[in-house]
């Protein structure tokens, strides 16, 4: 695109009004879940003997007879052609990214020549798209051919368009996972069983133990016409090339900071939509760099919470169209300014109360609030590679380890108070610590009623930080699925208590009493799991040193972190929650394998391809002026001064033969450095020679693009600059 082009796409900008978005005459308490089949309308569409059936499907996950979800599927019929809806379909969560769904109408024949629109309790609770397309690792072949979707009542459907939306999980034949919603499922019920059980010790009367997620989204706005001129923002999500703009996040301006008419045009309408899709959106801002903003609900059940991300994403991605933006969801769009992730807040409740709050007035109530932070604790600690490995992503890996939010290291954050009440624990002699029964259990800890009060040293370094009432896990990429690292943390966690359960009844058998036996327990693991409590710099290189000496997970090479899964622990800890199978285990990481390589695949042809089809081309023609300037000035001036006039042009005619020079050999190897990894067989084998050899040299290349970008003449530069993707708005 000429510079002129470039301006005019940029003026359009400007000139774009915010959008009218549509004010709903209601209040939101009132069109809140308007296009969700909620319980509300659940009970208005059903009969009430189907009603009360579904409503124990749905909170004790009881059995779901075809009767029951023929009378179901009969009311959500009702219901949504109400709402104009003529199809439907199985929503499931493939393992590649974001979503998938087939749309089938209701029409069926219906036997006399015309056509009724029809939907019954199997098409509600199964279908069979075809999966032959979908990433399984392999274990169609190794197992059965076919795939199918199955209804997921805990999720409620919902309406988009004139589509009704049925959340589903999507498995092979024979049981193997091909989605993040079924082992999610899995480790949530086994988080819940493990920590019910535990929970019981405390308090007899609890039923049942939920995980709640609440997830804060970033992402950039970037103008729609500077978008389509970017044919690696397009094609990859990222910018592969582009100088640091004069000014960019070094003002520290925008966090926080009054949110521009057109963004707010497009949050208010994506708010609307979200909440009538039953998203309870809380917050929005300005993120850290220009043009990165934050949205978050407040936290709910976490198979839901998963789903309401998922859908969100997808929502963000058209309402932004409509308001002339594109929305970025690339974990580093730009290099050398923040990058997006996703906050994942994680916490555990009864339906008594939060079991990670700061804890009540008694000594009970005390203990079991340790009791849960100090077996969160032993899980990270525990897992502390694989909970790096269900975050890597070879987009995410450009935040991993780089100076900004995560550390490739995990470590958590506890803050002085809660530091200073499990150090006071561990340290206590067991005679201070007086204990005789759970009455007069005398557990000395001032200082927990203070932590929700002071809960203001937070540390923005820490991927894993307690955050008062629950545990901030920061370090999820803003592309990514929740579902990965909330199975593999709420397993982790599943392990933890049921391993502690396990200790503590051992305990118990051999006389002690149960408090006791709790507390014993728990001051072995608060000085087990030490080496994974980091209040410091998680930047630092000490801190990276350290982390080594404690044994804990530093690698930060993407394909190499995702060998964490086959680890012995994990392999084990998912087997004893019911998660994954090993071969399941072995069949997502050859998708994860084969995802990376891709990724930078795909990266590499295009960053090739505007290497050689744009700059270079530019960047010689600019050359071709500045040399037939030179000769014009050898013809009309002395040739001594000619060559002082001359010597700016000259020397910049130097660097430009050698960047090009530069950027053309390596393009050509990066085209071998593909070839031969290409040839790799195994997907393993493959990313890592992706990863160590394509992925640096585009690296190397974009560093003399950058220069020639601030050498050639603006006019010819045929990509819009980091300065107007990052402040046009
Ligand atoms: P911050 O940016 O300071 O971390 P936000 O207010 O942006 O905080 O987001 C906090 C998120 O944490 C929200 O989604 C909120 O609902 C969620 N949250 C609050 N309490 C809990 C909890 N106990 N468990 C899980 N999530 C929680
Ligand atoms: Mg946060």
């Amino acid at each position: 695109m000429s510079a002129s082009l470039r301006f005019a796409v940029v003026g359009e900008a400007f000139k774009k009004q915010p959008m009218d978005v549509p004010t709903p005459s209601e209040r939101p308490s009132e069109y809140f879940g308007k296009y969700v089949f909620d319980r509300k309308k659940m009970y208005k569409y059903l009969p009430a003997p189907v009603y009360a059936k579904m409503i124990d499907v749905i909170d004790n996950g009881a059995a779901l007879d075809m009767p029951t979800a023929d009378a179901v599927a009969e009311g959500m019929k009702r219901w949504a052609m109400e709402l104009g809806v003529t199809h439907i379909t199985h929503w499931f969560q493939p393992l590649t990214e974001g979503t998938a769904e087939k749309h089938d109408g209701f029409v069926e024949h219906d036997g006399k020549g015309g056509m009724v629109e029809e939907f019954t309790g199997k098409q509600l609770v199964q279908q069979e798209p075809d999966a032959s397309s979908f990433p399984s690792g392999g274990i169609r072949s190794t197992f059965e051919a076919r795939g199918y979707s199955a209804w997921d009542p805990a999720s409620p459907v919902f309406v988009l368009g004139d589509t009704l939306m049925i959340p589903t999980v999507f498995i092979s034949y024979t049981g193997e996972a091909l989605d993040y919603k079924a082992p999610l499922k899995k480790a949530l019920h086994a988080v819940d069983k493990a920590a019910t059980a535990v929970a019981q010790l405390f308090y007899p009367d609890v039923q049942k133990v939920v995980s709640n997620l609440g997830w804060e989204q970033e992402y950039f706005l970037v103008d729609e016409g500077l978008y389509a001129a970017r044919p690696d923002l397009l094609m990859t999500g990222r910018t592969l090339m582009g100088h640091d703009s004069a000014k960019n996040q070094q003002m520290d301006d925008h966090y926080f900071g009054s949110i521009p008419d057109r963004v707010v045009a497009f949050m208010r309408d994506l708010e609307i939509q979200a909440l009538e899709l039953g998203i309870p959106c809380k917050t929005r801002h300005n993120e850290v760099a220009p043009n990165q903003f934050e949205l978050a609900p407040i936290f709910e059940e976490t198979n839901l919470a998963v789903d309401h991300n998922m859908l969100i994403m997808s929502l963000m991605k058209r309402v932004a169209r409509k308001h002339g933006f594109r929305c970025l969801l690339h974990e580093k769009p730009f290099a050398g300014v923040n990058g997006s992730g996703k906050h994942n807040n994680w916490s555990l409740s009864t339906d008594t109360g939060i079991l990670l709050h700061a804890p009540g007035k008694t000594a009970l109530d005390n203990l079991r609030f340790v009791t849960f932070i100090v077996e969160t604790l032993m899980a990270v600690y525990r897992h502390n590679g694989l909970l790096k490995a269900s975050i890597v992503s070879a987009t995410n890996a450009h935040r991993l380890g780089a100076n900004e939010a995560p550390p490739a290291i995990i470590s958590s954050f506890l803050g002085k108070q809660l530091s200073d009440v499990l150090d006071h624990l561990e340290k206590t002699s067991d005679d201070e610590i007086a204990l005789a029964g759970k009455q007069e259990l005398r557990l000395d800890i001032p200082q927990i009623p203070e932590l929700l009060i002071d809960n203001t040293d937070r540390n923005r370094t820490s991927p894993f930080a307690f955050t008062g009432n629950r545990f901030e896990f920061r370090a999820v990429g803003s592309e990514a699925n929740c579902a990965s690292a909330m199975i593999a943390l709420n397993a982790a966690v599943a392990e933890a208590l049921m391993d502690f359960k396990e200790r503590v009844d051992q305990l118990i058998a051999d006389g002690v009493d149960t408090m006791n036996a709790v507390l014993t327990v728990v001051r072995n693991d608060i000085r087990t799991c030490r080496p994974i409590h980091f209040d410091g710099n998680g930047y630092s290189d000490e801190w990276k040193a350290e982390a080594a000496r404690r044994g804990l997970d530093t690698e930060a090479c993407a394909p190499l972190v995702i060998d964490r899964y086959l680890d012995d622990a994990s392999v084990n800890m998912f087997a004893k929650t019911h998660v994954f199978t090993k071969a399941e285990i072995q069949a997502r990481n050859e998708i994860k394998w084969d995802t990376y390589t891709k990724k930078i695949q795909i990266e590499a042809r295009i960053f090739g391809d505007l290497c050689l089809n744009h700059i270079i081309p530019v960047a010689t023609r600019y050359q071709s002026l500045l040399i037939d300037n030179v000769h014009k000035v050898k013809e009309i001036f002395p040739s001594e001064q000619a060559s002082k006039l001359s010597a700016n042009n000259l020397n910049l005619i130097g660097q430009i033969s050698s960047h090009t020079t530069f950027i053309t050999e390596n393009v050509e190897r990066l085209v071998e450095a593909r070839r031969v990894a290409n040839r790799i067989g195994g997907e393993r084998e493959k990313a890592i020679a992706y990863h160590d050899t394509v992925a640096p040299l585009m690296e190397q290349i974009r560093y003399h693009v950058d220069k020639l970008e601030l050498i050639v003449d603006d006019e010819l530069w045929p990509l819009p600059k980091y300065r107007e993707l990052l402040f046009v708005r």
